[in-house]
């Protein structure tokens, strides 16, 4: 058996963080080896410097890891990044240049136009954009990124879509608090209520990010479609939610968009992939599904569901969609990323 890839976590105490503590835990491939923070949890151990707020254990093995300064080229050379936006603003491509392989899931790099925006299924051929990032950046290292927790459910959903034409979107999102960190949106702004905004810009980059990851050449030629998204904030712990509509320029019946749907498959499956979710788009058919507490752990949290598949009266057809924010919008999205880099030899 081939020995396992060592690999760092930087940004390791945080809310997706620890969901990459969790799921790199018994990954085939790779190795936690190195985890970094602020300057808050330096030289504590691990258990001491991460308030541990998933539902399982934390893993043994990281329980003393010490919890070291984010200083470039001290981790291994794979380093998932769940780094607060604005430490990504300033370390991510230091780590690049440094020599590091960094897959991130923070919003600095996303629409730099040769940084991958990767949705393993969606657009792997985005990947071939590596060689002129090193070139042009002069990094030895590189930087992949996962898209917004939000825009990573619309985009797969719409994924399937595009052999239709899809010429005109709109979606509103109902977003979970686990979205915004921890402690996040205050338990009084938020119990028995609904806030109709999320800062840093949510709305645009569900608009702009989904165009480049279903664009050509790399994404530089983004899809020509318009997108309007209104995003919502809910009183859910996990799993974000979006009523879909979409202009299909072809008009297809509700029977052919369900079955692109359903029969969607990509490079993840194909490879057999250790944390692909075999289908990665459920469609479920009961009319009041999918929903955050019963659906978001479909596929250990890597699925997207949809639902409520239907005509729209304005733009053509209608439907809602799910996905764990964390899980798929996040720390498992970047492990996926990984995965299909080694697949193709390309975290050598
Ligand atoms: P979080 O809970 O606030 O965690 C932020 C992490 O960044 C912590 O480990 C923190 O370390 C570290 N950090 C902050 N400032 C730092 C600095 N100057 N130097 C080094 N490390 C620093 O945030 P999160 O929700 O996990 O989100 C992490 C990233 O993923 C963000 O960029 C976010 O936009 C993105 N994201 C989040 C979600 C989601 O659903 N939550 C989904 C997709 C993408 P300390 O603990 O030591 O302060």
């Amino acid at each position: 058996m081939a020995a396992k890839i060592d690999v760092g976590v930087i940004g390791a105490t945080g809310m997706v963080g620890q969901q990459f503590i969790a799921r790199l835990a018994n990954h085939p491939w790779f190795n936690v080896r190195w985890l970094a923070a602020s300057e808050r949890s330096e030289g504590k151990a691990y258990a001491d410097a991460a308030p541990w707020r998933l539902a399982t254990p934390m893993p043994e093995a990281v329980r003393a890891m010490t919890v070291h300064a984010c200083v470039p080229g001290r981790g291994p050379q794979v380093v998932f990044s769940a780094l607060d936006a604005k430490a990504a603003d300033e370390l991510e491509a230091p780590f690049a240049s440094a020599g590091h392989i960094v897959l991130s899931n923070a919003r600095s790099f996303r629409m730099d136009p040769l940084v991958p925006l990767l949705i393993p299924e969606v657009n792997a051929d985005h990947l071939g954009l590596l060689p002129e990032q090193r070139a042009t950046h002069g990094w030895p290292g590189a930087i992949v990124t996962n898209p917004n927790c939000a825009t990573i459910v619309l985009a797969m959903a719409l994924a399937p879509l595009r052999i239709f034409g899809i010429s005109r979107v709109l979606v509103t999102t109902m977003q979970a608090v686990s979205g915004a960190g921890y402690p996040g949106v205050a338990s009084l702004d938020i119990l028995g209520n609904l806030v109709p905004f999320i800062g840093g810009g949510e709305e645009e980059k569900i608009e702009t990010e989904t165009l480049k990851i279903l664009g050509a050449d790399g994404g530089r030629s983004p899809l020509t479609a318009t997108i309007s998204a209104q995003v919502n904030r809910v009183p859910v712990i996990d799993g974000h939610t979006m009523t879909v509509s979409a202009e299909l320029s072809s008009r297809p019946d509700i029977a052919s968009v369900t079955e692109a749907m359903r029969s969607f498959r990509g490079q993840p499956q194909e490879l057999g992939l250790p944390t692909a979710p075999d289908p990665p788009i459920v469609v479920m058919t009961e009319s009041n599904r999918p929903q955050p507490r019963l659906d978001a752990g479909v596929g250990d949290g890597m699925t997207v569901t949809v639902g409520r598949i239907r005509a729209c009266p304005v733009l053509s057809h209608k439907f809602v969609a799910l996905g764990h924010n964390t899980i798929r919008g996040a720390a498992g999205a970047s492990v996926l990323n990984a995965e299909l880099m080694h697949a193709q030899g390309l975290l050598a």
